[in-house]
């Protein structure tokens, strides 16, 4: 397993792409982005750490810094809440641009946390995030809750293939936590 500087550093961090925005979901509306700071302002994660911050995220893929966006682990610190995306007066998406670029991070960099390759592999083995141990299942009988459902596991398989999905968990770089710089 990698360390994240191991991971980023060869990363060339000044290389300007101006056609990177047109790679973002709704390409359209990030250029409505006036700067307010309002994602930043109610964004979770950018209370407790100055680390992370959605406006300059979207400036930042607005000026077309793709390697240097590519090459933070800070996308990974998005908890997807979409509390931006409801209160941008703009209606910029700024939660799927970060999804996006993270989506590029792994095509391009193929790099991830650990924790989302492991949930991966869950849903390939048993159809949910999660592992869920025999005792909780025998007590849902004892409660008389109903059968959790079954996943077809042939078709999450079939899924993971045909998208090469699975060729790239079996390739990717994993990180365990994004170290956070104050
Ligand atoms: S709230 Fe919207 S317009 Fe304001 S900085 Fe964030 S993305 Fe840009
Ligand atoms: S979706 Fe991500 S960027 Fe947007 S407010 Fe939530 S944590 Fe912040």
């Amino acid at each position: 397993m990698a360390g994240l500087k191991h991971i980023f550093e060869n990363a060339t961090v000044t290389r300007i792409n101006p056609r990177f925005r047109h790679e973002m979901a709704d390409a359209e509306k990030l250029l409505l982005c006036f700067q307010c700071g309002t994602c930043t302002a109610g964004c979770p994660v950018s209370r407790f750490s100055s680390f992370y911050n959605p406006r300059k995220i979207a400036r930042m893929v607005q000026l077309g810094l793709k390697d240097r966006l590519l090459s933070d682990a800070a996308l990974w610190l998005c908890t997807t809440c979409y509390t931006c995306i409801d209160n941008c007066p703009q209606g910029v998406e700024v939660a799927n641009i970060v999804r996006s670029l993270r989506n590029l991070s792994v095509k391009e960099r193929r790099v991830m946390p650990l924790i989302s390759k492991k949930l991966a592999l869950n849903i390939l083995r048993s159809g949910y995030a999660y592992i869920i141990p025999e005792s909780r299942i025998r007590r849902r009988i004892t409660q008389g809750l109903p059968h959790l459902p079954r996943s077809n596991l042939k078709q999450i398989a079939k899924l993971f293939e045909v998208t090469d999905f699975l060729g790239v968990i079996e390739n990717v770089e994993t990180f365990e936590k994004v170290e956070v710089k104050e």
